[in-house]
């Protein structure tokens, strides 16, 4: 007899594969150039957060073969052990100088951001705290909140006034507000100067996810924070090398005492095996070159407004946002998953996001511009943008 248990399991991917919500993997072949190989089939590639093109840039390669050479494969063990290799020390002083060298502040290099985000909200908050929340954050950041059994309050999408409403009724002891930067699925930015003012009004923790915005804001690439000049008052700024600085890791800036704090307390920090010298050695390379060189932000910035300007011309929705993260909302899930293949079929990688990763009936598809496609690659996807939204009834004839 089949058990029950089984039949239940089965019966809900089932559920899900009638609602279009199935998710199935595809090989991506190329995927850290513009152009990439889906399944076989050559498409541009609007589906990758490799914003700058570093993923593939051969600085970062040949860094990560010396240090592999070097130190070998593996960490071997987690950094509290015998994991904290000597290229740790070199990628966190360069984290800290590209941060802005401030001297009451240090740098941590973490695993990845997903359990940056579990880890560091776990530590700071516990079961009587409150974690004020914006209704559009990152999957990693609601875990987080959910594994520190903290309250969790969330705040309509960029609203301070609701934000406020919500600080002024919680008696809670110790209040924590957390953002993205950038928001993943919409584009758009948060209301750092906002939030900032809020958290020093209710005496507040201020976090900031910098996944998206890490490498692209600023005149180093430093980040949001930086470019408007918060990084002291932004408690914990949390980023990514695994987007636009085209590898793997994240990182946590903040005051030294809650860096020790986290080595001390952060349990995905604690018990993980640390990042193979590898990664480190891209790490290093991917700061150094964002730092120094603009060319690629200047060139990322100019493709976005092209695309943006382009598509809201041709009666696309495309929400608020001025980020290289351009969503093109549709609804339904059915149209949104048809119109992603359809631009398969034409030769462009634009993945559809459905629920739960965005709320009901704002299934999207959601295209990435990067520094390194073309302008005529840029012009050809437009026309078959607008040659498939007309034949699916996106926008207008
Ligand atoms: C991608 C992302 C993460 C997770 O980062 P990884 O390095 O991919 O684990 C965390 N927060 C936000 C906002 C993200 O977009």
């Amino acid at each position: 007899m089949d058990p029950q248990w089984r039949r239940e399991l089965i019966e809900e991917l089932d559920q899900l594969k009638a609602r279009e919500q199935l998710r199935t993997l595809s090989v991506a072949e190329a995927a850290v150039e513009p152009w990439l190989k889906l399944n076989g089939r050559r498409m541009l590639n609007m589906a990758s957060n490799n914003y700058l093109g570093l993923a593939g840039d051969a600085r970062l390669k040949d860094a990560a073969q010396s240090a592999l050479e070097v130190y070998g494969a593996g960490a071997t063990a987690s950094r509290l052990i015998v994991g904290n290799h000597p290229l740790y020390e070199q990628a966190e002083t360069a984290l800290h100088a590209w941060k802005g060298n401030l001297p009451s502040q240090a740098g941590l290099i973490l695993n990845s951001g997903y359990t940056a985000n579990l880890g560091v909200i776990c530590a700071l908050v516990g079961r009587n705290d409150v974690v004020f929340s914006d209704r559009l954050n990152h999957a990693s950041i609601v875990d987080g909140i959910v594994l520190s059994r903290a309250q969790h309050r969330r705040y309509r999408h960029n609203d301070l006034d609701h934000l406020e409403s919500l600080l002024k009724k919680s008696t809670a002891r110790r209040k924590l507000i957390v953002t993205d930067s950038v928001f993943s699925m919409d584009g758009d930015r948060a209301d750092l100067a906002g939030l900032v003012a809020l958290k020093e009004r209710y005496r507040a923790m201020l976090m900031v996810d910098e996944a998206h915005s890490s490498g692209l804001y600023g005149p180093q690439g430093a980040g949001l924070v930086q470019s408007l000049g918060l990084q002291e008052q932004v408690e914990i700024q949390m980023g990514t090398f695994s987007k636009a600085l085209g590898s793997l890791g994240a990182y946590i800036v903040g005051e030294k005492w809650l860096i020790d704090y986290l080595i001390n307390h952060m349990r995905s920090f604690i018990y993980t095996t640390a990042l193979p010298p590898a990664t480190l050695g891209s790490i290093i390379a991917a700061i150094e070159l964002v730092q120094r060189k603009a060319e690629r932000r200047i060139q990322l910035w100019e493709h976005t407004q092209y695309m943006r300007s382009e598509l809201r011309q041709l009666g696309f929705e495309l929400g608020s946002g001025d980020t290289q993260i351009i969503p093109i909302v549709i609804g339904s899930n059915e149209r949104t998953v048809a119109f992603s293949l359809r631009l398969q079929e034409a030769g462009i990688a634009a993945i559809a996001v459905r629920p739960p990763t965005v709320p009901e009936n704002q299934a999207r598809l959601r295209l990435t511009v990067m520094a390194t496609h073309q302008l005529r690659d840029l012009e050809w996807a437009v026309a078959q943008l607008a040659a498939v939204g007309r034949e699916l009834g996106v926008i207008g004839r």
